[in-house]
């Protein structure tokens, strides 16, 4: 029997709707609207199409966003000039650098420079420390993606072997370190370009999550018979966006699987909003 749609596009209408109604609630008890500012340097196509979404997103739930676009010769300084304006603006409550930045700016430095209170994505080292000790000020948007997406369809972690297919700062690590808290009591496998026959390790997952930037790269021989197949991988190619899965082949074989695009994306441009209506809730009590 094919594998079951893990819908994230759905689900994350449906997040968007339920956010919709606490930042309405927010506004209308605080007097004050959450904002978050984008900050994007240079003319990137694909970040500037990913800015456009999260500001379109803010703008359906009633999150304020305001748009800093900066020239592709922007030096770090003048980059750090304008984070520091934000950090210190009461008004502004996240504040998110669109990733990659041009080479002249050194990404650690950037996100370092963060107010870690106003730090929606989660990558500043104070917000990954709390992760990491399980008292997170807020959850990496697209780890809790996954992690939500997984929730909501009532498939557990508890007791569940996950492997995870990459190690990145930004996916693989965060979601490791999310998935082995109490509560959410995963066991946890983190492979990576070095990992030794990796086939045999992903069979080994009851819920296999592949996040390498690799197209159809895992095929249907590497997944168990039954297991959950979360894609966070996008690949742009001729055939348009495609996963890090076959997915064709893959979804013969596990019980559940997210689709790309429609899968972990959505979910993860939902929590961007919500992270923002967290650090507008600390910041005004
Ligand atoms: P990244 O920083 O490039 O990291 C890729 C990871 O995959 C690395 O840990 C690398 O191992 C590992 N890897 C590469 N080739 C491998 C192989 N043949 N076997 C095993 N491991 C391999 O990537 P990322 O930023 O995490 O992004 C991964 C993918 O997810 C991309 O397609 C990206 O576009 C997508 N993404 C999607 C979302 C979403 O919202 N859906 C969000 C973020 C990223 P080493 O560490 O050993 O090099």
């Amino acid at each position: 029997m094919p594998a079951q749609i893990l819908d994230g596009k759905l689900l994350a209408r449906q997040i968007r709707g339920e956010l919709a109604e606490e930042v309405a609630e927010f506004v209308a008890s605080r007097g004050v609207t959450p904002t978050l500012a984008a900050v994007l340097v240079g003319g990137d196509p694909a970040s500037e199409v990913y800015v456009r979404n999260k500001r379109r997103d803010c703008e359906q739930v009633g999150i304020e966003s305001r748009l800093h676009h900066l020239p592709e010769e922007t030096s770090q300084a003048e980059l750090l000039a304008l984070i520091a304006e934000l950090n210190a603006d009461r008004s502004v409550h996240g504040i998110l650098v669109q990733l990659p930045v041009p080479p002249q700016i050194a990404t650690d430095v950037v996100l370092e420079s963060i107010d870690p209170s106003k730090d929606v994505d989660a990558f500043h080292a104070e917000n990954v420390g709390r992760i990491v000790q399980g008292q997170p000020r807020f959850l990496p948007c697209t780890p809790n993606g996954v992690i939500e997406l997984l929730k909501r369809n009532e498939l557990t972690t508890v007791g569940q072997h996950v492997v995870i297919v990459g190690r990145s700062d930004i996916v693989g690590k965060p979601l490791a370190n999310m998935l082995v808290q109490r509560g959410v009591d995963a066991t946890v496998t983190v492979c990576h370009s070095r990992t030794r026959d990796l086939p045999a390790v992903t069979r080994l997952a009851d819920i296999l999550v592949v996040a390498i930037g690799r197209a159809n790269f895992v095929t249907a021989e590497m997944v168990k018979p039954g297991a959950i197949v979360v894609d966070v991988g996008i690949n742009r190619t001729d055939e348009g966006l495609v996963g890090d899965v076959e997915f064709a082949g893959v979804s013969e074989v596990a019980s559940w699987i997210t689709p790309v695009p429609g899968g972990v994306g959505p979910l993860t441009r939902v929590m961007l909003l919500l992270n923002t209506l967290t650090a507008a809730r600390a910041a005004v009590g």
